[in-house]
C-alpha cells in the first residue's frame, strides 16, 4: 500500500469561511474510540457520533491506515484509493461512487467547524476491504485488515451465482456453479444487518443486468429477522459478491450457513437469544400404549394467499401439501393411539408462528410440515426429509425412510435445514419435501391421487415405527 501526503489543510483553510457552522458536534460529546487491527489510533482530530454514525478525520484514512487520499476544493470531493478501488465522497452527499458505480450511503461526509473533513469510517472501511466492528460498552470501532491469502496454497476458482432467492421456509436460497469458498459473515449495526462477502464469485449475466445503479433490494414481510436483503458487486478484483441482509430493529438474529457442494446455498435466520446452544434430549417415547394418547401435528405448507411453489403443471404447491395432510389425517384418525391434528386443515393463511404455537397450544408430541420442493433447474428431482433440533433427527430419518418408498422417487436425504418451524416446536418436528413442483415427473407424482395415497401410509407407517406402535 502506497502513502501520501496531502495538502488538505490548505483546502480546509480556505473553506473554513465556507462551512462554519455545518457539522457541529453532537449534544453529547462522546468521542469514540478508533482501533485498526486491534491497536488504538490516536487521530489528530477527535473521531465523533453524528446520527449513531461514527465519522472520522479524513487524515486517519491517509496517516493512520494508509491509503492515498485527495481533496478537491472546487467540487467538494474526497477521493480515496486503495490500489484495487477508488471512492470518492462529497461533502454533505449521500451518493458516492464506488468505482465510477454509485452507491448510496447511510450518512454523508461532512466539515466540522468548517476545517475538517469527517468521512463516514464504517462506509470507507467497508468499500476499502476493512471488516467494521462497533463495540457500544467502551464506544470503539474496531477495524481490521483482512489476511491475505496466500495464492500458491489457494488456487483461485470463481464460482457464479446464477439465482438469489427468498423462502420463507428456508432464508435465502442461492444457486451458485462452480466451487464456493468459505464464508465468514459479520454484523454490522446502525442499521443492523449481516454482511456476507463471497469470495472469488461473480454474478450471472441475468442476474449483473439487475444492479439498477449499485445493487438489487428485496424487501422481506413475512420473515421475524429481515426486512430486506440486497446483493451487489462488492470488488470486482478480486471477484467479490456482497449479501446484505438488512435485520429487523430488535432482533439479534445469527446466520447458519449450509452449503450443499452441489450449487445450492441456504442461509437460514436464527436467534441466538432464543435458540437454546445444545438441545435438550429427546422427550423419550414411551412403549406404554395402554395409556398414552400421542397428538400428531400434520402442518400443510402455505396456504391462503401464500400459495407456495409453482408446479411445472401450473397449479401451487399449497394444493398438494393440504391435498397429502388430509390423507395422512384420514389415516391416522384410525389410530386409537394417536390423535392427528392439522395446523391448516383448509386453503387458509397461517403464519409460521402460528403454526408453532398450534404445536405448543396442542401439546404436540411429534410435528411433521409437508412441503413441496422447486428448483429453478428443471431437472432436478427427489425427496428430502429436514430436521433443525439434534433432537428430531430419529424422527426425520424414520419418516424418510418410508417417505422414499412412498413417492418412489430418487432418494436426497436427511437434511439439516435451518427452517422456521422445524426450529422453534420444542417437540421433534421435521419437514417433508416430497418432490421437485418445477420437475415433470416429480410433479406428475405429487398431483396423482393413487401416489399421495401411497405416500401418507407411508407417512403413516413412519409416525407409528417412531412412536413404536406398529
Ligand atoms: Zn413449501
Amino acid at each position: 500500500m502506497k502513502k501520501k501526503f496531502v495538502p488538505i489543510l490548505l483546502f480546509m483553510a480556505v473553506l473554513f469561511t465556507l462551512f462554519s457552522g455545518v457539522g457541529q458536534a453532537a449534544s453529547t460529546p462522546v468521542v469514540p474510540k478508533l482501533y485498526l487491527n486491534d491497536q488504538l489510533l490516536k487521530p489528530y482530530d477527535d473521531p465523533q457520533i453524528v446520527n449513531n454514525y461514527t465519522l472520522v478525520p479524513i487524515r486517519v484514512v491517509s496517516e493512520n491506515m494508509g491509503y492515498e487520499v485527495n481533496w478537491s476544493a472546487s467540487t467538494k470531493t474526497v477521493t480515496i484509493h486503495n490500489g484495487q478501488n477508488e471512492i470518492i465522497l462529497t461533502i454533505d452527499n449521500n451518493i458516492a461512487l464506488v468505482n465510477n458505480q454509485q452507491v448510496q450511503m447511510d450518512m454523508s461526509a461532512k466539515l466540522q467547524k468548517g476545517r475538517t473533513t469527517m468521512i463516514p469510517v464504517r462506509f470507507v472501511s467497508e468499500q476499502l476491504g476493512l471488516t467494521v466492528k462497533w463495540e457500544q460498552t467502551s464506544q470503539s470501532v474496531f477495524l481490521y485488515n483482512a489476511a491475505p491469502e496466500d495464492p500458491s496454497t489457494n488456487p483461485v476458482e470463481t464460482s457464479t451465482i446464477t439465482s438469489i432467492q427468498y423462502d420463507s421456509n428456508f432464508g435465502i436460497i442461492i444457486n451458485y456453479e462452480g466451487k464456493m469458498g468459505t464464508l465468514k459473515p459479520f454484523k454490522l449495526d446502525s442499521p443492523k444487518r449481516i454482511v456476507i462477502d463471497f469470495p472469488n464469485t461473480v454474478y450471472s449475466d441475468v442476474l449483473s443486468s439487475q444492479f439498477m445503479g449499485a445493487e438489487t433490494r428485496i424487501p422481506v414481510t413475512d420473515n421475524p429477522y429481515i426486512s430486506m436483503f440486497r446483493y451487489s458487486v462488492f470488488s470486482t478484483n478480486p471477484a467479490t459478491a456482497r449479501l446484505v441482509l438488512d435485520l429487523n430493529t430488535d432482533t439479534d438474529a445469527d446466520t447458519a450457513i449450509q452449503d450443499n457442494g452441489a450449487g445450492v446455498l441456504t442461509i437460514g435466520l436464527t436467534d441466538p437469544a432464543t435458540t437454546p446452544p445444545g438441545d435438550p434430549t429427546p422427550p423419550p417415547v414411551t412403549t406404554d400404549p395402554g395409556t398414552k394418547v400421542y397428538n400428531v401435528v400434520i402442518d400443510a405448507g402455505h396456504g391462503g394467499t401464500d400459495p407456495g411453489a409453482k408446479s411445472i403443471n401450473g397449479r401451487w404447491e399449497k394444493e398438494v401439501n393440504l391435498s397429502l395432510s388430509l390423507k395422512v389425517k384420514a389415516l391416522l384418525d384410525k389410530e386409537k393411539y394417536i390423535k392427528p391434528l392439522l395446523s391448516r386443515p383448509e386453503d387458509k393463511f397461517v403464519t409460521l408462528a402460528d403454526r408453532v404455537t398450534f404445536a405448543k397450544n396442542n401439546k404436540a408430541d411429534i410435528f411433521i410440515s409437508i412441503h413441496a420442493n422447486s428448483n429453478p433447474t428443471s431437472s432436478v428431482t427427489g425427496t428430502e426429509t429436514y430436521y433443525t433440533r439434534d433432537s428430531s433427527k430419529a424422527l426425520a430419518n424414520i419418516v424418510h425412510k418410508h417417505l422414499v418408498k412412498g413417492t418412489g422417487l430418487k432418494d436426497r436425504g436427511v437434511k439439516y435445514g435451518n427452517l422456521h418451524v422445524t426450529r422453534e416446536t420444542t417437540m421433534p418436528a421435521i419437514l417433508l419435501e416430497t418432490g421437485f413442483l418445477s420437475n415433470k415427473g416429480d410433479s406428475d407424482v405429487l398431483y396423482s391421487d393413487a401416489a399421495q395415497n401411497k405416500m401418507a401410509a407411508e407417512i403413516v407407517a413412519g409416525i407409528k415405527e417412531y412412536l413404536k406402535l406398529s
